[in-house]
């Protein structure tokens, strides 16, 4: 099949019935990335954004991204971050990806760890517990933004995807959740505190699979491997469920993000509440101590 250039085809986009090149599918991904930028007003002429990477395909391409659009910005300065949960032969492998794309790309990684800040490793908590991406989940939070306000950093940019938006919305829904449901979005902007770095989502609108060939025909060094703690995970059942009624119905990714976004629109939510200081550790928070403080201690006793 071609392409509408007419170069060989690599990918058919069933929501759109259109085939596309490697050449074309990059260039139309970029021009995503770029419209949610201006659409949503996710960056300012003066940020320093800090890009959470993993290793993987999202985050790489997101880098990437933000490089090749605003690495001759002046005024825009990009460093990226990882977080290290101390998961061997998956998040060192990802460290070595991180770097090397960092390298390929002159911008600079630092790195954060669970050991350091927390005193254990998830390979050492993933054995005390059932359910250990409950405190990955909390623990990574924790860092990322601690971390990217002491880099500097104004905003976090996250290489969430479609998919990972249409999964989180349905899982939000599923549990009742309404204070994360309505901190999904593009740009979540509901909690104002001087110590909450905003988080910005420039992928939200590109699909899972068009990032993966994004990232191989720009050859973006990315590992392709599952966390071996990812077995008790809802979102992964949520996954599951969205891929089947995608194949039945192209598009439903699409209709799921879209329509939360129109509802949040039309609900103009007045939430975040105040946020205090945890008791502990100076972070923000909406209890007296802080998630991140809770499961430290609990840990401290595994
Ligand atoms: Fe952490 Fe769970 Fe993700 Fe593994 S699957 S990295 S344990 S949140
Ligand atoms: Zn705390």
């Amino acid at each position: 099949m071609k392409c509408s250039c007419g170069r060989e085809a690599i990918y058919y986009r069933r929501y759109e019935g259109r085939f596309y090149c490697e050449n074309c599918l990059s260039k139309q991904i970029e021009k995503t990335f770029k419209q949610t930028i201006g659409k949503y007003h996710l960056l300012d002429k003066k940020d320093h954004v800090i890009v959470a990477v993993s290793g993987g395909k999202d985050s790489g391409s997101l880098l990437y991204l933000m490089s090749k659009v605003f690495g001759e910005v002046r005024t825009i300065k990009i460093s990226a971050l990882i977080i290290d949960e101390g998961i061997k032969n998956y998040r060192t492998v990802g460290i070595k990806k991180a770097k090397e794309l960092c390298t390929d790309l002159n911008i600079p990684l630092h790195i954060a760890s669970f050991k350091e800040e927390f005193g254990k490793t998830m390979d050492k908590i993933t054995k005390k517990t059932d359910n250990p991406c409950t405190f990955c989940g909390v623990f990574k939070r924790y860092l990322l933004n601690k971390k990217t306000r002491e880099l500097g950093g104004t905003k976090l940019a996250v290489g969430h995807n479609l998919n990972d938006e249409a999964e989180s919305i349905m899982m939000n829904l599923i549990r009742g959740d309404l204070t994360r449901f309505e901190r999904l979005g593009p740009k979540p902007g509901l909690i104002r505190n001087e110590k909450f770095i905003p988080r910005i989502k420039p992928l939200i609108k590109v699909p899972e699979k068009e990032l993966m060939l994004f990232a191989m025909v720009n050859k973006i060094p990315f590992f392709k491997s599952r966390c071996p703690y990812s077995y008790n995970n809802v979102r992964r059942d949520v996954m599951n469920i969205i891929n089947e009624l995608e194949e039945k119905y192209p598009s439903t990714k699409k209709q799921i993000v879209g329509f939360y976004n129109s509802i949040m629109k039309k609900m103009k939510i007045e939430t975040g509440g105040k946020l205090k200081f945890c008791k502990l550790c100076g972070e923000p928070t909406t209890q007296e101590i802080c998630k991140a403080c809770e499961f430290k201690n609990l840990i401290s006793k595994f």
